[in-house]
């Protein structure tokens, strides 16, 4: 198995850079990485490794990324924070072209296993307008109410992982990502998740002496975060599984987005004057991870504590932020 090459698509964003040092960590040999970006951009690059950047809206990009492999991950979106995804909605569907042509070209190049990675806005909008969800269960994704575009591209592009396997017999395994932090991810420029942004938000209110911070929405609606390393863990627990149907990946820990900054601050030993942009993106009211399936299945789930990947995370981002302002590039070469 450690000597099948692996392939993964998205290489150059938050997860698959930590999915692919997880696999080196392993001692996996081939790999071959994929981004859209040009290497020097990615969050993590490994010169041990086939750095390929290649547009994979095209369908012989997606065949030259998928020539030979035994697995893929495919982790190529187009995507971002609630901020990105409300106000680019045609980009964010049309990420349907990399899961349709990587289908496609994995069934073609005859790759023995395929990893999709959907996401929690799958979910019914409707299952979500109480803070105090008791959790998604999977069967909540219908009657489909997905977040407009890039849930429902995600809940379509599931549905065709879904009749690849069916139809063509394909190996396919689709994890719903519930908000996923930690370091080496975006956080800064728009796209960034409301962990990264509250820590960034707690930096810049530290450093610069302007002790405030604006909110986003009222600040009670409430998630669920997962630590990188859980997102890496369970990607490889689900591929290898026998569960053949979407699963929640997720951590159970919700919090209201008052409370998570209130951890931020807490962290970095500052309290802050909150004020509340009601007009700003703020996607649903609650949101929380059901994990009976996932407990049932793999007898794991989710578990480092948010006050404990928080503190990682802030520490990253607060090596980032000061590097930049000196005007240094922050490292991620290996
Ligand atoms: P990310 O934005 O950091 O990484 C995605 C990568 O895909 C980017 O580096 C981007 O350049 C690349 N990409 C975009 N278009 C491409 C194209 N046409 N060809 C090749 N590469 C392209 O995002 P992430 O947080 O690492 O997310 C990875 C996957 O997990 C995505 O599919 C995302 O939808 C899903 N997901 C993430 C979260 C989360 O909280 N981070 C939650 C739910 C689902």
């Amino acid at each position: 198995m450690k000597q099948e090459l692996i392939a993964v698509t998205g290489a150059g964003g938050f997860i698959g850079g930590a999915l692919i040092a997880e696999f080196r960590r392993q001692g996996c040999t081939r790999i071959r990485a994929i981004d859209i970006k040009p290497p020097d951009e990615w969050y993590l690059r490994f010169d041990d490794v086939e750095n390929l950047s290649l547009d994979l809206n095209l369908k012989e990009n997606c065949d030259r990324a998928a020539a030979g492999a035994g697995q893929i991950y495919n982790l190529a979106a187009n995507m971002g924070g609630m901020g990105f995804i409300e106000s680019n909605k045609a980009l964010c569907m049309l990420s349907v072209l990399i899961n349709t042509h990587m289908l496609q070209a994995a069934k073609q190049q005859g790759v023995r296993r395929f990893f999709y990675a959907s996401s929690a806005c799958v979910y019914n909008g409707d299952k979500q307008r109480d803070p105090n969800n008791p959790g998604l269960k999977e069967e909540d994704a219908y009657p489909a109410l997905a977040e407009d575009g890039y849930g429902w591209e995600k809940l379509f592009s599931e549905r065709m992982c879904r009749h690849f396997t069916e139809d063509y017999g394909m190996y396919t395994r689709v994890a719903r990502f519930h908000n996923v932090y930690g370091p080496n991810g975006t956080w800064d420029g728009g796209r960034e998740k409301a962990p990264a942004a509250v820590c960034r938000k707690v930096i810049e209110a530290k450093l610069g002496g302007k002790h405030e911070i604006s909110i986003w929405g009222t600040g009670n609606q409430t998630r669920s975060f997962m630590y990188i390393d859980d997102c890496t863990k369970g990607v490889q627990l689900i591929m290898d599984s026998d569960i053949l149907e979407p699963i929640n990946l997720g951590s159970s820990e919700m919090v209201t987005i008052n409370q998570l900054v209130d951890i931020v601050e807490d962290i970095a030993g500052i309290q802050l004057k909150r004020t509340y942009d009601l007009g700003a993106p703020k996607g649903v009211a609650g949101r929380n991870s059901d994990n009976t399936l996932i407990k049932k299945y793999l007898n794991w789930e989710p578990g480092l504590p948010l006050r404990t990947g928080m503190e990682r995370t802030y520490a990253w981002i607060y090596d980032q932020y000061v590097a930049r302002e000196k005007g240094l590039a922050a490292a991620g070469v290996h």
